[in-house]
């Protein structure tokens, strides 16, 4: 039996590990590239190594009352939530956001960053709400001159 014609002769054989069982952390965060490893390596500093990862432009700031997306973006937490028994979500946001740009083009940086800080503590209330008894980290990203920083959020 040969294969489907549409697929080509070009395989690439992974040799990064496979886990057989679902992370009980989430990680939700703006999608920014930019910050992905970085981000990995925060992540395996505090000993999470294979989360699930809920990446949109925002990150958090989806699930925020002013999103027009809140709704279907908190039904797909709580679907995550449910599905792989999720017990941490990990959120982040960072500096130079291009959702927040977007969103508030005329305010300075330092107002944008407040504003983040704001969505943060809210999308918490929500997760909350949506995820009971789940444990729910706050955290801010950011470029400084030769390295990125993690600041914890309370
Ligand atoms: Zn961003």
């Amino acid at each position: 039996m040969g294969k489907p014609s549409e697929m080509s002769d070009e395989i690439f054989e992974c040799t990064a590990a496979w886990h057989d069982t679902y992370s009980d952390t989430m990680v939700i965060k703006c999608s920014d590239g930019r910050f992905a490893e970085p981000t990995d390596e925060f992540l395996r500093s505090i000993g999470v190594t294979h989360p699930d990862r809920f990446y949109l432009p925002g990150g958090p700031a989806s699930m925020v009352k002013e999103s027009a997306s809140q709704e279907l973006d908190l039904q797909k937490l709580a679907f995550l939530v449910e599905g792989h028994a999720t017990k941490r979500i990990i959120a982040l946001a960072h500096r130079g956001c291009g959702y927040y740009h977007t969103k508030y083009p005329r305010h300075k940086e330092t107002e944008r960053q407040q504003k983040q800080f704001e969505d943060l503590r809210e999308f918490k209330q929500q997760a909350d709400l949506r995820a009971p008894g789940v444990r729910v980290e706050l955290y801010y990203i950011e470029k400084q001159q030769d390295n990125v920083t993690v600041l914890r959020i309370s």
